[in-house]
This record gives C-alpha cells, structure tokens and sequence, in this order.
C-alpha cells in the first residue's frame, strides 16, 4: 500500500479538472502550513482556502475507513497518527487565517467543485472573516 502523502491521485486529478471547468486557479502542492514541511494538496493563496482530497483508507472515511485484520494494533495507531496529523494540519491553517476544505476521495468531485466554488465566493466577499463577530 502506498503512503498517504502520494500525489497527484485519480481523485485529486478529476477534482482539479473540475475546478478548471469552473475557471478557478489554483496552485498545487504548497508548503503554507507553519511550522511543517507539510503541503496543501490544492491552495488559493489569495482568499487563504486550503483543499485536502483525502484517502477513503488513509483518512479513516467514516463509510469506507477500515482497520485491515492482521498486524491490527499497529494500522490502528498508524491510522489514528494519520488523523491526529490531518487535525493539526487543520488547526495550523486556522490559526493562520486559512479556511480547510476536505474532500473524501468517495465525493462527487463536480459537486465537491462547486461547495470549493462557493466557500471562495465568500471568502471573497468577506476576507480575513467578519470582524464584526467579535
Ligand atoms: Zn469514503
């Protein structure tokens, strides 16, 4: 099995084809998360949205996650240090004014297109979030 940190899967290349189609430009593979060598798999520096296509498997999807039978104990804490990872890769972003995006690799990438579609429109329309919200 290959490592969650592949890049350019079939899922994240039809999610980026999607996106062109929808006149959206991004970059790819950007190393924006403070403190780590970690890289946002689809980024729009400008409004600050960070896109995840996360693995069904690697991930621990809610529908598809699974804990294979044999060596369990170990994919059990490799899959759990996976999730912990993907919180603080979430959680650094946020801190630094990021909005987090993740796609499961099951989604509807045309559907997942349009919800990234719109999370910028308003992230546009009220950048760096409502300072009035106090
Ligand atoms: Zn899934």
């Amino acid at each position: 099995m290959r490592s969650q940190k592949e890049r350019d899967t079939a899922p994240e290349v039809s999610l980026r084809r999607e996106l062109r189609r929808l006149g959206l430009g991004y970059r790819l593979h950007l190393r924006a998360v403070a403190g780590t060598r970690r890289e946002i798999d689809i980024a729009f520096p400008g409004p600050r949205v960070a896109v995840f296509v996360d693995g069904c498997f690697w991930h621990g999807c809610p529908d598809h996650g699974s804990t294979p039978g044999s060596n369990s104990d170990w994919w059990r804490s490799k899959l759990e240090a996976n999730r912990r990872r993907d919180e603080d890769t979430s959680r650094r972003l946020e801190d630094e004014d990021w909005v987090v995006v993740r796609v499961w690799e099951h989604q509807n990438m045309a559907c997942a297109a349009s919800g990234i579609a719109a999370v910028l429109a308003a992230r546009r329309a009220c950048p760096r979030g409502n300072a009035d919200d106090g």
